[in-house]
């Protein structure tokens, strides 16, 4: 039977330690604050960005949210983002995703300033990952590197899969893991063999979106297997990309969802808006 890495207590052993460094800041004269656009009224986002506001209000960061039209213009949008940029009090800028079609989300990730990029989609951001530079690293996979470390599970010379290729979740985890001397494979919607690649695996992250992909007769007995998917069953339960029952019962590690890789996410966000704001 797997031991179950939990998220929610982590997450929480990680606010506690950053409750000291907001102090610490405050204490200095510097506030951090984070500032979140979201556009439009997607219900998912509506959750996220409560959580993030949250934990916010727990550590003592302060959060302005601007909740901007679906209407809103390319221009409007990066005007914003402008104006966010310059503003002194603000450390952290965060584009919740998804925005409506008609804008490019790519151009306004960019347009964050990469100092106050605390989800690390600016290119620059990105680019420093890849080469082994201080970066800020985005949350979730950031959130997913902390969990194997804090449960000190080793990752160098492992060989480890990571299904999906997403530029927010699959690319930054792989590039992560390879930065921790993994050997990586990285797995798609066009990948042959998935099953028998997937079973090599040392380490498994799962960031499909897809409910029980990841079935036992993948998994080779104990490997360590992240789920980072967030789907919702026919009963409207959250349940993630792995079979939890039945992998569980092969695996040396698991994540549960909820309570895995979610909360974690969010600790690591707080994490990039104090580093920011140490900056
Ligand atoms: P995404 O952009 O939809 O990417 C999904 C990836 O899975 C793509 O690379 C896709 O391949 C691949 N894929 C789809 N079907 C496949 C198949 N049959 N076989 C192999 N690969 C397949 O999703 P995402 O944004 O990365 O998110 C993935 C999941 O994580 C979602 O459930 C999302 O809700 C969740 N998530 C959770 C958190 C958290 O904090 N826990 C944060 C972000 C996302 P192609 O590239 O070939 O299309």
């Amino acid at each position: 039977m797997a031991t179950i890495i939990n998220g929610k207590e982590l997450a929480q052993k990680i606010r506690n330690e950053l409750k000291t460094d907001v102090e610490n800041l405050r204490n200095q004269g510097i506030v951090p604050k984070l500032a979140v656009i979201m556009v439009g009224d997607d219900k998912a986002s509506e959750i996220y960005v409560r959580n993030k506001s949250r934990a916010c209000n727990e550590l003592g960061i302060e959060f302005e949210e601007f909740l901007e039209d679906k209407d809103i213009t390319q221009k409007e949008l990066l005007d914003l983002i402008d104006e966010l940029n310059e503003r002194k009090d603000i450390h952290g800028i965060l584009l919740q995703s998804p925005i409506p079609e008609h804008l490019n989300i790519r151009e306004a990730f960019s347009r964050i300033s990469a100092k106050k990029d605390v989800d690390g989609f600016n290119p620059i951001n990105v680019g420093k990952l890849v080469i082994g530079e201080d970066a800020f690293v985005s949350c979730t996979p950031y959130g997913v590197i902390k969990m194997l470390e804090e449960y000190n599970i080793d990752i160098e010379g492992k060989r480890a899969v990571v299904i999906g290729r997403s530029n927010i979740v699959g690319k930054p985890v792989a590039q992560c893991l390879l930065n921790k001397n993994a050997t990586v494979t990285i797995c798609h919607s066009k990948t042959k063999h998935i099953q028998e690649i997937v079973k090599e695996a040392d380490i498994i992250i799962a960031a499909v979106g897809k409910p029980k992909f990841v079935t036992e007769n993948m998994v080779k007995e104990g490997a360590v297997v992240i789920d980072v998917g967030i789907n919702r069953n026919e009963e409207g339960k959250l349940i993630g990309d792995v079979d939890f029952e039945n992998v569980e019962t092969k695996a040396s590690y698991i994540t549960p969802v909820p309570g895995g890789v979610g909360p974690m996410t969010v600790a690591m966000l707080m994490n990039n808006v104090v580093k920011a704001a140490k900056q």
